[in-house]
């Protein structure tokens, strides 16, 4: 067990917190801060040892790469060997922002950040608290999301310190994270770039800067469509089993009925729209535009308990703009997908 120093930024303390937590990161130890993003468990990307402490937190793979955080494009520049041009189109667009673009790497970043890989995925993130801290600290820093590796990522302190308090040096309390899903991974190693996560910059808005992009065959089964759930590792998985539905309020009426005597009590996230129609033992309104609802998504899924709730149902988003990213995460989340 650690003491998590907890700073709960206002105007006032702002700069002795970041002074705080940027010393605690650049004498070795892990500090969660938010971004626009989520909030992620920082630590010296340099150092092997600082690092570990990230892997240790969290209970995450070693196998699984984590990206790194800095707060400007030298910065950037200093981890990689080259930034092709349409890199420096996308910065130029898109960063600081939710965008992660995986490069060659020099190797001043340890291994474990990389994984052993031969390159590295860096991010600026442009949240006022990210973006002192990183400038204070003058280090990249390695950063996953902050949560236990298996649950819903972390969109609030709280939600951090949830998973994670005893576990590392310190927190960063900036409120609620902006936009609520991940950051898009690119990779940019080849001549045409290939999203590997979709995330906080859609598909649509990455074309409309570079043109053609292409999407990991990862991320698409046979016949171009989404794979389902069952993928290497467990992810963003809430306490409860997970089902998505298929077509709106009518089919999701239908899957309560026919579920209620499998469960005993059944849970609801769906959008405003949606979820005024239904009645369950538990009905979460995630909001009526895209955003809001990627906003408020993991913590959804953290609200079901076990014990309160037998099973979630999920109404199925359409998959344009930040859809894309939703539906991502709940794909992974989910342990069935009933189609209509
Ligand atoms: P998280 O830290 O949980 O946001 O996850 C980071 C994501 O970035 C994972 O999906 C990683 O697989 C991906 N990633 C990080 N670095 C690389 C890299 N060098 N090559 C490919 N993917 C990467
Ligand atoms: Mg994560």
């Amino acid at each position: 067990m650690v003491q998590t120093k907890r700073w709960s930024i206002t105007e006032t303390n702002y700069q002795q917190a970041i002074d705080e937590a940027a010393a605690l990161l650049k004498s070795g130890s892990a500090v969660a801060f938010p971004t626009e993003t989520v909030y992620g468990l920082g630590a010296d990307a340099t150092s092997e040892e600082a690092v570990a402490k990230i892997f240790q937190a969290k209970g995450r793979p070693a196998d699984n790469p984590l990206i790194a955080h800095v707060a400007t494009k030298e910065q950037l520049a200093k981890l990689v060997t080259n930034i092709p041009p349409f890199v420096d189109k996308l910065i130029d667009a898109f960063s600081p922002g939710p965008l992660t673009y995986v490069l060659p790497t020099n190797d001043l970043c340890a291994t474990n950040v990389t994984a052993g890989l031969s390159t590295i995925g860096v991010r600026m993130p442009v949240h006022p608290v990210a973006q002192s801290l990183l400038k204070q600290c003058d280090i990249p820093i390695a950063a996953p999301s902050a949560n236990t590796s298996g649950k819903p990522s972390p969109t609030t302190a709280d939600h951090v310190w949830q998973d994670l308090h005893g576990k590392i040096a310190g927190l960063l309390d900036g409120g609620p994270t902006g936009v609520g899903v991940e950051s898009t991974v690119i990779d940019c190693t080849g001549e045409i770039p290939i999203v590997l996560r979709p995330g906080g910059v859609s598909r649509e808005q990455l074309e409309e800067v570079i043109g053609e992009v292409m999407v990991d065959p990862a991320l698409v089964g046979a016949e171009g469509r989404p794979k389902a759930p069952g993928m290497k590792y467990k992810h963003y998985a809430p306490e409860v089993p997970l089902w998505l539905v298929e077509g709106s309020a009518e089919k999701l009426k239908e899957v309560l009925a026919k579920e209620r005597d499998n469960y005993h009590r059944i849970g609801v996230m769906a959008s405003n729209e949606t979820a005024a129609h239904v009645e369950a033992d538990q009905v979460i309104s995630l909001g009526s535009k895209q955003s809001e609802i990627a906003a408020h998504l993991y913590d959804a899924l953290r609200t079901f308990k076990e014990g309160d709730i037998d099973l979630i149902l999920c109404e199925v988003f359409p998959e344009t703009g930040i859809g894309e990213a939703i539906m991502n995460r709940l794909r992974k989340a989910a342990s069935e997908y009933v189609a209509e």
